[in-house]
């Protein structure tokens, strides 16, 4: 089916009265690949699930175009599933799993396998065609299912957690693989992942969910950058947030208390004063100096060093109890007293602060 655009209008779905997507609205264009990213239980498979059509939807509409998919069942919708547990057909060979939706079409035996042995060339597995699934590596048997969602020529493919069963090496080196898949046939994917770094790295946006709800749809880039909300910046990466009051506002620069600090960063969007608030800074944006003196600097105990290659992992402790988590190359022992500069553009202020996780007590604290 050719098309446009997949446009997802307030799609939600309940599951025995319980939301487990709400209204989701996402446009995605041909020859996207959009990862929908969260933690476990957020929504995510729902989402893909109705997009196939494996699920009635409790609300809202897909459309293809001007065309209503939503409608339709799932062989009528002409899109491709790769699965986590790969689901071939263990007593068929790799050439018979991946040309099976095709005599299912009943099209000629010459464009079967035709087009079965392009498909296997495409994921590299030409010389593993006679074996059957349970002789091949768990990589090798992702191929085979992609290699079968592929040689439909769906419009678009859906790939739920599709690496999460293979190893660490593997997964980097099929990461490459499907976005190689996804380039060179002009694919459209939508792919669901709990992984940051795997959506990353192979998504042209991401749409960030928790309990159901987008946080923020964003390039990798927008989303590293500028996240919208605590969640997405925790998701993200960036370990030091904690809850403070905007006691200042000036535009988008906000001054922040934080159990007595006062510190200045850059909102993503207009708080009033007085707002409960969440600040937060990656660690590696945070520098560490012997100069306490100046604006964003705080004074600070070294508690923990750890060597991560070209790099120390350090925690820092602040007079007020705040623990900060900073990447440097400076070589620093525990006991050691710093300055953490932390630059007004790096210091991300997010409304809502007060439901942040409390942070685990620093060992110290706990045994004495
Ligand atoms: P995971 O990464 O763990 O697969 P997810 O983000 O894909 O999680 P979903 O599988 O979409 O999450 O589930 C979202 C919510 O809906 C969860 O609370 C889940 O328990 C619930 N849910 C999903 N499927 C069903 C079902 N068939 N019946 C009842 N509840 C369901």
């Amino acid at each position: 089916m050719s098309f446009s655009q997949l446009r997802l209008e307030g799609v939600g779905r309940r599951f025995t009265g319980t939301p487990a997507l709400e209204e989701l609205d996402l446009t995605i264009s041909r020859g996207e690949f959009v990862a929908l990213l969260g933690p476990s239980g957020c929504g995510k498979s729902t989402a893909l699930n109705c997009v196939a059509g494996l699920i009635p939807l409790s609300s809202g509409r897909i459309w293809m175009d001007d065309r209503r998919v939503d409608v339709l069942p799932p062989e009528r919708r002409g899109f491709g599933m790769v699965f986590q547990n790969y689901a071939l057909f263990p007593h068929l060979t790799v050439r018979r799993n991946v040309e099976f939706g095709l005599r299912m079409r009943r099209l000629p035996k010459a464009e079967v396998t035709e087009r079965t042995t392009r498909a296997l060339e495409l994921v590299h597995l030409e010389d593993q065609a006679g074996k059957l699934p349970g002789q091949l590596s768990g990589g090798q048997q992702q191929r085979v299912a992609i290699a079968r969602a592929v040689v439909l020529e769906p419009s678009v493919v859906l790939m739920d957690e599709p690496l999460s069963n293979l190893d660490a090496k593997l997964r980097l080196e099929m990461r490459t693989e499907i976005r190689r898949l996804h380039q060179s046939l002009g694919l459209t994917t939508i792919y669901v992942t709990h992984d940051q770094e795997e959506a990353l790295s192979m998504a042209d946006r991401l749409v960030v969910l928790r309990q159901g709800r987008v946080q923020q749809i964003g390039t990798p880039e927008q989303l590293h950058s500028q996240p919208a909300t605590w969640h997405v910046a925790d998701f993200m990466g960036c370990r030091n947030l904690f809850p403070a009051t905007a006691v200042g506002v000036s535009g988008r620069t906000v001054t922040v208390d934080v159990d007595g600090l006062r510190l200045r960063g850059s909102a993503a969007a207009d708080l009033p004063q007085g707002e409960r608030v969440a600040i937060g800074i990656r660690p590696e944006d945070i520098e560490v100096t012997t100069d306490p003196a100046g604006d964003g600097t705080v004074a600070a105990t070294v508690s923990v060093v750890e060597y991560q290659g070209r790099e120390f992992a350090v925690e820092a402790l602040t007079g007020n109890g705040l623990r900060f988590h900073v990447r440097t190359s400076a070589r620093l022992v525990p006991g050691d007293a710093v300055a953490l500069r932390l630059p007004e553009q790096r210091l991300l202020v997010f409304p809502g602060g007060d439901d942040l996780p409390q942070p685990i007590a620093p060992l110290a604290e706990v045994t004495s």
